[in-house]
C-alpha cells in the first residue's frame, strides 16, 4: 500500500531532508586521501546527533553503522572500516536520519582528490540521470517513466543499470511502497499521485550491471570488479510538479 502524505508530513520530510543533505556536506569536507571511511561515519553520526536526529540506518535490519560507505567496486551497503582513502577513489556515502518520527535519505558519491576522465564521466553521467529521472516525477506519470528515463540516458552513454536494487517510498518508515527502479519501460508500473515521496537512486556501473554480495552479507560489489556510482534524492510528487527535498548544494557549494 502506498502511504500518501499531507501538507504537514512533507514539511518534516524535509527538514529531515535537509539534514541529511547538510550531513553530506559535512562528509564531503572531510573526504580527502588519508582519512578512513571509519572516521567519516563517525563524523556523520556526531553531527546527526548534535542536530536533535537519530541516525536511519543504524541497526536498520541489523545494520552495524551510521552510513553506507561503498569505495570503488561497492555499488552501495558498504561498511565503514579502517580503509584508508586514497587518491582516485570513488567513495559513496549514502545517508539516513530519523527526526520526528519520519525519515530522510540522501546519497551522493565523492571523488577522492584527482579521479580518472572516466570516472569522472561515471560521476556526472549517473547525477545527470538523477535530474532527468526525478523530473519525470509528475503526478499521472508512470513509475516506469522515471526508470526508463535513468536507464536509457545512462546506456546510450556506456555504463550499466543495476536491478537488484532500487528506490523506494519514504514515510514513517525508511523503505515504503512503491519501489522505484532505475529501469524500465514508459507508461508501466503503478500511477505517480500527488502527495508521494519517493528516493530516486540510481546505482550506475562502468562495466557490467551484475552485482553480488559480499562475505559480509550487505556490501553489494560489481561481479567484474570496476567502479559504481550512486546518486539519490528524496522527490515529492506535487500539484505543481516534482519537488526535490534533498539538495547537493550544500556539497557542490563547499568546495
Ligand atoms: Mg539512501
Ligand atoms: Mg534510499
Amino acid at each position: 500500500m502506498i502511504r500518501l502524505k499531507t501538507g504537514e508530513e512533507i514539511e518534516i520530510l524535509r527538514e529531515n531532508a535537509i539534514l541529511v543533505s547538510k550531513t553530506l556536506a559535512e562528509v564531503g569536507k572531510a573526504v580527502k586521501p588519508g582519512v578512513t571511511t571509519r572516521q567519516l561515519n563517525d563524523l556523520a553520526e556526531t553531527y546527526i546527533r548534535d542536530n536533535g536526529a537519530v541516525p536511519g540506518f543504524l541497526n536498520y535490519e541489523g545494520f552495524p553503522y551510521s552510513l553506507c560507505i561503498s569505495v570503488n567496486d561497492t555499488v552501495v551497503h558498504g561498511f565503514p572500516s579502517d580503509y584508508v582513502l586514497k587518491e582516485g577513489d570513488l567513495v559513496s556515502v549514502d545517508c539516513g536520519t530519523v527526526y520526528k518520527g519520519y525519515n530522510g535519505d540522501s546519497a551522493y558519491t565523492f571523488p577522492v582528490g584527482e579521479i580518472s576522465p572516466e570516472d569522472a564521466r561515471l560521476l556526472e553521467v549517473t547525477k545527470k540521470s538523477l535530474r532527468l529521472g526525478a523530473q519525470m516525477a509528475v503526478a499521472g506519470n508512470r513509475i516506469g517513466d522515471i526508470g526508463h528515463t535513468i536507464q536509457d540516458f545512462c546506456e546510450a552513454e556506456g555504463f550499466s543499470v543495476v536491478r537488484e536494487l532500487v528506490g523506494h517510498g519514504i514515510g514513517t518508515r525508511l523503505h515504503e511502497s512503491p519501489e522505484v527502479p532505475n529501469y524500465g519501460r514508459p507508461g508501466q508500473g503503478k500511477k505517480l499521485v500527488e502527495g508521494m515521496v519517493i528516493c530516486i537512486e540510481p546505482m550506475i556501473n562502468a562495466g557490467t550491471r551484475h552485482v553480488y554480495v559480499d562475505d559480509n552479507e550487505w556490501s553489494v560489489r560489481t561481479v567484474d570488479g570496476k567502479n559504481s556510482a550512486h546518486f539519490e534524492y528524496m522527490v515529492a510528487i506535487r500539484h505543481d510538479g516534482p519537488q526535490v527535498l534533498t539538495t547537493f548544494e550544500y556539497i557542490e557549494n563547499n568546495k
